[in-house]
């Protein structure tokens, strides 16, 4: 238990209120913002709020003192949680994972970095070289993925446009060997804006970071490519506009068309040509041009600039992986390769307009909760194994209901909306939904505007709701269909390839098939996200997990502010009362029976000032019996398991007053 700290600063754990509700958790998790305590525990979970300030809490010193420590022996911090992952990992050869959520802006990828600092300075203390330089990288790794994936948005300077897992792997002496990364790049489906510029001027192109992680032809093209992603992504809010003259679509001007092709070192006529036309192949296979209606055109050069962002993204993303992978590993001559994963991804969205965006994240997000319960209620029942101690079932809300709601094969939401992708002829985002409807009217957690006749206030059949672990999230079906194809025109691939820039066209081998040869069926946007998930829940399954919870305590990036509605907001849709109870269920403590003794001998009799019992165990049962809570407890092999926090609280106070 965290209790260095005085009470004036709010209970460190939230396990230790008096009462699990809503109201007392934000009253403690105020007080603790306004005292600039801005971690706090639920168990083994941290709960982050962004102070919005530099706090100096991460420096040498602090490291020093949870390095090696336990979880309740230091104030909450993320630092407790790295070294709990990393203990796991060292002492019992555990793969672990550090799973961080939260909203934009609430901290994550700042979360994450101090995570990774801690790990770097607390590893390697013999300061070998090698493993120096594989710190060194990284480290550095981040600042150019974060040059490259990051932008200004307006609900975050530095926002993260894609999700992030990030595997560390270690040596059997705890040392890091390598890592890899694993992008989850939604974000492409969202308006890529801004940012521009301060992207490229974050990036430092002469010195460090590029320069150290690339080969120096790999920091050429990576440059180059950085231009082509800011200036071909940035087109679609800027200058490449269409206008239709005598029923035939052009090109507004030919400056845009040059620079898009100078950039991609391809022939401004195939940019236009791709930009207005699109070959489709006849019933009788025959090939054919087709001209763009300038709705057609606008929506085709849209998705040519998230498709050019996706892929070289991810073709930097390759890159860093082919230099920090681990090289000549040999388990026999170096031991067991753990790893440690640390996630950064976004958490649920419920905004005032929920469109397919939101669906796919707040899936991910069920997923990683149905992990959280399978994995958080497995570790609890496998430690009262260990010690010995009966277990009692706990009730909880299994969401597993909703990821079947969403992802069931025939049935579910991403298999109905991927039938009506598939359908030949006029399919609308409404036929969909009355599809949706159809077959899931009986599912507890949907409804839909049109099952629900009394609601009048919608007057088109577009809504869906979905019952969400976090709260009722209503989105809006427009859109829908176009985004779950996400379709690019074979010509935009074509371009790309036969682009005289070598990476350009690596970067685009599917743009060498005929409009014959292309695949019918492509995956659908919300499958292959979808696939991407749950591969990551199976990577996550089989690790230790961490979580760290982050929360944005006002819209203005202030310091300062705590809006209560906002936050409460967030504690409700992170699960945070529940992971509070259901912590509680069970044992909410325990605690090895010596350091118990250590902590709490003075206020018994028979501990204090002599210690007059036979064994530890023994001690600690004395310094129960006398404080009345023996009906609290089970005694473990090692360890005392205590089921209410108020039990140690009584203690803490106790021993606060002496
Ligand atoms: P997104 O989902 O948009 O990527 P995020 O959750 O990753 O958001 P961050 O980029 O980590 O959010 O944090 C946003 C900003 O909040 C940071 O740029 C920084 O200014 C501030 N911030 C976050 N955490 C801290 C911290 N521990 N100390 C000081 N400032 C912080
Ligand atoms: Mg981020």
């Amino acid at each position: 238990m965290a209790e260095l700290e005085g009470l004036e600063f709010g209970k460190s754990d939230f396990v230790l209120l008096d009462e699990v509700n809503m109201e007392q958790f934000m009253e403690n998790l105020k007080l603790r913002f306004e005292k600039a305590r801005i971690y706090t525990f639920i168990g083994e979970v941290v709960v982050s709020v962004n102070p919005y300030k530099q706090m100096d809490i991460y420096g040498k010193e602090a490291i020093d003192a949870y390095r090696g420590r336990e979880l309740y022996e230091n104030p909450p911090h993320l630092y407790a949680v790295a070294d709990a992952a990393y203990k796991a990992m060292k002492r019992r050869a555990k793969d672990t994972c550090i799973v961080i959520s939260g909203e934009s802006g609430a901290g994550k990828t700042e979360a994450s970095k101090y995570i990774m600092q801690y790990i770097a300075a607390i590893t390697n203390p013999s300061q070998r070289a090698e493993v120096e330089s594989v710190k060194n990288v990284l480290l550095k790794s981040n600042c150019v993925l974060e040059a490259f994936g990051n932008a200004k948005t307006n609900r975050n300077d530095n926002s993260s446009r894609f999700g992030k897992y990030m595997d560390i792997n270690f040596n059997f002496n705890g040392d890091p060997t390598g890592g890899h990364i694993n992008n989850y790049l939604l974000e492409k489906v969202r308006i890529l804006r801004g940012g521009s510029e301060e992207m490229l001027g974050s990036l430092h192109l002469q010195n460090d970071p590029v320069n150290y992680v690339y080969t120096r032809e790999g920091a050429a093209s990576t440059f180059y490519n950085t231009r082509i992603m800011n200036c071909v992504s940035a087109t679609p809010q800027g200058n490449l506009q269409f206008e239709t003259d005598s029923e035939s679509v052009q090109v507004v001007g030919s400056e845009a068309v040059s620079h898009i092709a100078g950039l991609t070192t391809t022939e401004p006529d195939n940019v236009t040509k791709s930009l207005l036309y699109r070959t489709v192949a006849t019933g009788g296979g025959e090939v054919i041009e087709k001209g763009h209606t300038e709705k057609e055109a606008c929506f085709g050069r849209d998705a040519f600039a998230k498709a050019l962002y996706e892929r070289l993204f991810c073709w930097i993303v390759a890159r860093i992986n082919a230099v920090i992978e681990v090289k000549d590993y040999n388990p026999v001559l170096h031991g067991k390769n753990t790893v440690i994963g640390v996630l950064d991804i976004y958490g649920f969205e419920i905004f005032d307009n929920n469109s397919f965006e939101q669906f796919c994240i707040n899936y991910c997000n069920e997923k990683l909760q149905q992990l959280f319960i399978e994995l958080i209620l497995r570790q609890e029942q496998d430690e009262y194994q260990r010690e010995g101690i009966t277990w009692q079932h706990i009730d909880y809300f299994n969401n597993q209901i909703i990821v079947d709601l969403v992802e069931q094969p025939h049935k579910g939401i991403i298999s109905v909306l991927d039938e009506a992708c598939l359908t030949v002829g006029k399919v609308t985002d409404t036929i969909c939904l009355e599809s949706m409807d159809a077959k899931l009217r009986q599912h507890p957690h949907y409804t839909s505007r049109k099952l629900t006749p009394s609601d009048k206030t919608m007057e088109f059949h577009r809504d869906f709701r979905i019952r969400h672990y976090a709260g009722d999230v209503t989105y809006s079906v427009e859109g829908f269909l176009d985004k779950n194809k996400d379709p690019l025109f074979q010509d935009f691939k074509r371009l790309m390839y036969n682009s005289s820039n070598p990476v350009l066209k690596e970067m685009w081998p599917d743009g060498q098939l005929s409009i014959t040869e292309v695949t019918k069926r492509p995956l659908t946007a919300a499958t292959l996200f979808k696939n991407s998930i749950v591969a990551l829940v199976d990577k996550l399954g089989c690790k230790e997990p961490y979580y760290v919870r982050c929360i944005k305590p006002n819209e203005m990036k202030s310091p300062v502010l705590f809006d209560d509605a906002r936050c409460q907001h967030q504690v409700a849709y992170l699960g945070l009362l529940e992971n509070v109870r259901v912590r509680r269920a069970g044992f909410a403590y325990r605690q090895p029976y010596a350091r118990f003794l250590q902590r709490y001998k003075m206020t018994c009799e028979y501990t204090w000032p002599n210690h007059l019992m036979e064994t530890d165990r023994e001690a600690v049962e004395a310094i129960v019996t006398q404080h009345g809570f023996q009906d609290d407890v089970a005694y473990g092999h090692t360890k005392l398991f205590v089921r209410t926090p108020r039990s140690l609280f009584t203690l803490e106070q106790e021993r606060a007053a002496l």
